[in-house]
């Protein structure tokens, strides 16, 4: 597996990024994305080992990732109004697994990749409430959308 260099920024995050951290464990980090780039409610989630691609993570972290999409699926359409909460993950920039969530608003007319690549910013004041909805949604326990049967 490859290891950090040193050079990898994702590998060495120690700052309390701007929000806090909305959800930490073993594998993953989630962040709210920076004001000046990003819409309130716009989640970034990081592994906390350093692979890059979905074909290098192994299945506990499949079925971990897979699991918390659908926690932060449910937590951002709770705390913000969006119809559909966008995931993008190209990872071209920082070579370190990392995936974004972007929450559409309903009466945002703007659909798909024209949406995603429309400027975002977003009020520090608003980010910082919804990443604490979030976080607080994140901390009742999971319930399964479809209970099996
Ligand atoms: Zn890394």
């Amino acid at each position: 597996m490859p290891q950090a260099t040193g050079s990898c920024p994702y590998c060495d995050l120690h700052a309390e990024p701007v929000g806090g951290w909305i959800y930490r464990d073993e594998r993953w980090l989630v962040r709210h994305g920076p004001p000046d780039s990003t819409i309130a409610g716009g989640l970034q989630i990081i592994s906390v080992r350093h692979f890059v691609d979905f074909a290098e993570m192994t299945d506990t972290e499949a079925g971990s990732f897979g699991r918390l999409l659908a926690r932060l699926d449910v937590a951002l359409r709770a705390t913000t109004d969006a119809e559909r909460v966008h995931l993008v993950s190209t990872r071209d920039r920082v070579a370190h697994f990392h995936a974004w969530l972007y929450p559409r608003p309903a009466g945002q007319p703007l659909r798909g990749t024209a949406f995603l690549a429309a400027p975002q910013s977003a009020e520090v004041e608003d980010l910082n409430r919804v990443a604490e909805a979030v976080r607080q949604r994140l901390r009742t326990p999971a319930q399964p959308a479809n209970p099996a049967t």
